[in-house]
């Protein structure tokens, strides 16, 4: 290689995912997949950029903090697009933009893909991740809350994820959170000064978001506010006393959390977390949701209700490995292995490892390599069960050798029998 030749590494930020990562993942892909049809969610795929106003409206930023923020960039024909931060925006805009509200309701979505936020990275948390969201739109009962919940709570048990905690809060509605947000306004008023900075900020323009800081100071505050549970309409407090005897119907275990909350006006009533094992140094919830009754409507739809959660897959998978969960490698393990020597024995093989993987018994083989020890030392490496061995002699005698692995028996097999001699054995 000449010494100006540049290495190139993954820009800041982004990740491989490696192959013997991929079994983590694949797990995980799967238990969601099986869920999802389990339980009548129907797969969505959005694009990863969008009109970047998408964001700036329901992240409630201002758009050059989106900016900031994520991945935004004029097209050559000038139009702004940012990569999507989060699933449940391009989702709502694709049920309006598509008319969904017209299959049957409530239309039940999940997705699985890679996400995109500019933040300085630091441990576990990348600019590009990926996320898994399910969304529960058109219909406001309880017990849609209760059965979402369970749904991301049957994912991580599945995966085999220990000492899981479902927190759980109703943050109310656009009746009845305005005047909690006083009551919480009230209450801090004369304590601002001592809050961090942050704080001194979210204090005038989102005050709910004062509840979930993590600043020691503020901690200390917090445990005295208001509690959005005791400030409910007559209709959330149903809502969520029904969500909860849902809950307690399906045995799982649930801690009400106060101070759970979601910044954004659209947000509405049930609010959820499901945290691992509080002695993993588990720096973020496995997965999060709520409900966003106003978001659909916020997005120029029409006053639609909805219930949506979403998971992150890199913390995840690592959680999995830190907890040393078992899982099946990827891929299919092949019971035969397609064994040749010489040139002739070698085109032949070609054709016949296709006429195997055709009949759903694809062979491991080694075709690069030349001498028959070689070529055994790998089959008993992988423990296939039969080896089929073809030389020069059997080309043209039009016969092939079979060998099982564990005897060493061998047997001469005329060629055109021995896919249904290779099924009879592996049945056995
Ligand atoms: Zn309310
Ligand atoms: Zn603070």
């Amino acid at each position: 290689m000449p010494k100006t030749a540049q290495i190139f590494q993954t820009p800041k930020g982004f990740h491989d995912i490696l192959p013997q990562d991929q079994k983590y993942w694949e797990r995980l892909r799967k238990v969601v997949r099986t869920l999802a049809a389990e339980y009548g969610f129907k797969r969505i795929d959005s694009p990863i950029a969008e009109d970047s106003g998408l964001f700036s409206k329901t992240l409630g930023l201002s758009s050059d903090i989106v900016e900031k923020q994520t991945f935004t960039f004029k097209t050559k024909g000038g139009d702004s697009l940012t990569l999507r931060p989060e699933g449940t925006a391009g989702v709502m805009r694709a049920y309006i933009e598509h008319g969904l509200s017209v299959m049957p309701q409530p239309l039940k979505l999940f997705y699985f893909g890679p996400m995109f936020r500019y933040e300085q990275p630091q441990s576990g948390r990348y600019r590009q991740f990926y996320q898994f969201g399910f969304e529960v739109i058109g219909e406001s009962d309880p017990v849609i809350d209760a059965q979402l919940i369970k749904v991301f709570y049957n994912i991580y048990s599945e995966l085999g994820i220990k000492g899981l905690t479902v927190q759980i809060n109703s943050i109310g509605c656009k009746v009845c959170r305005p005047g909690y947000r006083s009551l919480l306004k009230d209450y801090y008023r004369n304590r601002v000064k001592k809050l961090c900075s942050d704080c001194r900020r979210r204090f005038k323009e989102n005050p709910l978001r004062l509840l979930d800081c993590k600043d020691e100071k503020c901690q200390l505050f917090k445990s005295q506010a208001p509690h959005t549970v005791d400030h409910l309409c007559k209709e959330c407090h149903d809502h969520f006393k029904s969500v909860l005897e849902f809950l307690d119907e399906l045995e799982l275990p649930y801690n009400l959390n106060p101070f759970l909350v979601r910044g954004l006006d659209y947000y509405t009533k049930t609010v959820f977390e499901i945290w691992p094992d509080s002695a993993q140094t588990q720096v973020a919830a496995l997965g999060a949701g709520g409900r966003f009754d106003d978001f659909i409507e916020v997005l120029g739809g029409k006053s639609t209700p909805a219930m949506g959660a979403a998971g992150g897959v890199e913390r995840t998978v690592n959680l999995m490995k830190v907890q040393e969960i078992k899982v099946p490698s990827a891929g299919i393990r092949p019971k035969i292995f397609l064994i040749q020597l010489g040139d002739r024995a070698k085109k032949k093989s070609l054709v016949l490892f296709e006429e195997f993987r055709k009949a759903g018994l694809a062979p491991a083989e080694a075709f690069s390599k030349q001498s028959i020890k070689a070529q055994l030392r790998i089959a008993d490496k992988i423990g296939t069960q039969i080896s089929l061995i073809l030389g020069q002699k059997e080309v043209m005698d039009g016969n092939i050798i079979l060998r099982e692995m564990s005897s060493g028996v061998q047997e001469i097999i005329p060629l055109e029998k021995i896919l249904n001699e290779v099924k009879k054995r592996l049945k056995k």
